[in-house]
């Protein structure tokens, strides 16, 4: 019997990196973790260490790493990393086959173009990387060798469905979106939205942030980025659909006019063993749909009035270059400052537009010119943030 894939799990204490230990521990002769790697909540790596006997612990926040280290709660042979380095080393482990970057934010790009680099696979959860850098990602992956297996659910969906097919025949990609809790809200309604009622999703159980990103639909908006840049897609080639049951998590149709959806119950281990096991499947850690019982798929069309981040990542995506980077860094400014108290959540949205339209887009030739338009863009959001009436940590 081969031995078990060794992987590396970046953001091991989060949502992603919960249900990913789940599908490991539901096959452990086929998945072994070789690295976990969180920021602060080293306790809750402990318990992940103990449980799969993970040799390599990276933390990212070095008094965590030390506290961490000293604690003696960890198994005795533990190897630990710390900082953004520790993250890059043990995502470029001799042994590691696969690296999940879950970590919220862009945080995980260098640790994923370094893993890249040494030809592990990618199973992406880190969506942010891609609308940052995705020339540069695509670009290093194709050059290695290496895959880029989406984990996100609808892109793991797209992925599915493009299976067996010539891209040729790809006619375009259908994105399924839930369209969060206030899908059926007036402009009026949306008014009083609190942080309360934004960071709860009637559907997944996910992080903070992509909750509050799914109740604006920046969250779809990033996900037309990342599909653009992992199927090669033009944006103009992207649709987006309303389906609130999250039942279909996307579809790709065909020249012919042919359909093709992939269906399960929306629980993140679908997707994430997906990526972990592919080529090969294995039984479920969840149980799949019953269609024993009565059931719906609807299907709308978004309102992007109601929802204007969704037109602002679509016309990003389209204008390229900084854009995209530059819309996911000021929805990071922007979301930070809203669960801040600091400004309203209609506020969002502009934000970003206010961002977009005072950055001169460009092309950028390498990596550091384009994390210098990164840190250009928080700044202009930081200052339109304090032009609403908030105010911003520096
Ligand atoms: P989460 O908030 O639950 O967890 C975030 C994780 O990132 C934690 O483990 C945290 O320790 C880690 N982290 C944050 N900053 C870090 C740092 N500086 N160094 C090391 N680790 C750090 O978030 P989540 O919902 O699990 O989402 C993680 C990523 O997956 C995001 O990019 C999100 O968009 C994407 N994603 C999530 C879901 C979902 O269902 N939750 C679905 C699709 C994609
Ligand atoms: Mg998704």
């Amino acid at each position: 019997m081969p031995s078990p894939k060794k992987i590396v799990l970046l953001g091991a204490t989060g949502s992603i990196g919960e249900n990913t230990c789940r599908v490991v521990a539901k096959h452990p002769d086929k998945l072994e973790l070789l690295a976990i790697a969180g920021r602060y909540r080293w306790r809750k790596l402990v318990d992940i260490a103990r449980q799969f006997n993970v040799p390599h612990v990276a933390i990212y926040d070095e008094a965590c790493c030390e506290e961490a280290q000293q604690s003696g709660l960890f198994p005795a042979e533990t190897q630990f990393h710390c900082g953004l380095q520790g993250l890059i080393d043990v995502s470029v482990l001799a042994e590691a086959k696969l690296v999940v970057p879950a970590i919220v934010g862009t945080l995980a790009l260098k640790p994923t173009l370094a893993a890249l680099e040494h030809g592990k696979d990618i199973a992406l959860a880190s969506k942010e990387i891609l609308v940052l850098a995705g020339k540069f990602v695509m670009a290093t992956a194709k050059k290695h060798g290496s895959m880029m297996l989406p984990l996100d659910s609808e892109h793991n969906a797209i992925f599915q469905c493009l299976q067996g097919e010539r891209e040729i025949d790809v006619d375009r990609l259908i994105l399924t979106a839930s369209g969060g809790p206030f899908r059926d809200f007036t402009r009026e309604q949306m008014t009083g939205i609190t942080k309360e009622m934004a960071l709860k999703h009637p559907n997944w159980s996910m992080g903070p942030k992509i909750t509050i990103d799914s109740s604006t639909m920046a969250n779809k908006g990033l996900e037309l980025i990342e599909a653009r840049w992992l199927f090669d897609m033009p944006a103009e080639r992207i649709d987006v659909t309303i389906h609130p049951q999250s039942i279909v998590h996307s579809m790709v149709q065909y020249v012919d006019g042919s359909i093709i959806a992939q269906l399960s119950p929306p629980i993140m281990t679908f997707a994430i063993q997906h990526t972990l096991l592919y080529p090969e499947r294995g039984a479920g850690t969840d149980a799949t749909l019953d269609f024993s019982q009565l059931m719906s798929l609807d299907f709308r069309p978004p309102c992007t009035e109601q929802f204007p981040c969704l037109r602002l990542a679509r016309e990003a995506a389209v204008a390229g270059g900084i854009a995209t980077g530059a819309f996911n860094a000021s929805n990071e400014v922007a979301v930070e400052a809203f669960v801040a108290d600091k400004i309203g959540y209609l506020d969002i949205p502009r934000v970003i537009e206010k961002t977009l339209e005072s950055i001169a887009n460009r092309d950028p030739d390498n990596l550091d010119e384009l994390l210098a338009a990164d840190a250009e863009a928080r700044n202009i959001a930081a200052e339109k943030v304090i032009a609403l009436g908030g105010t911003v940590a520096q």
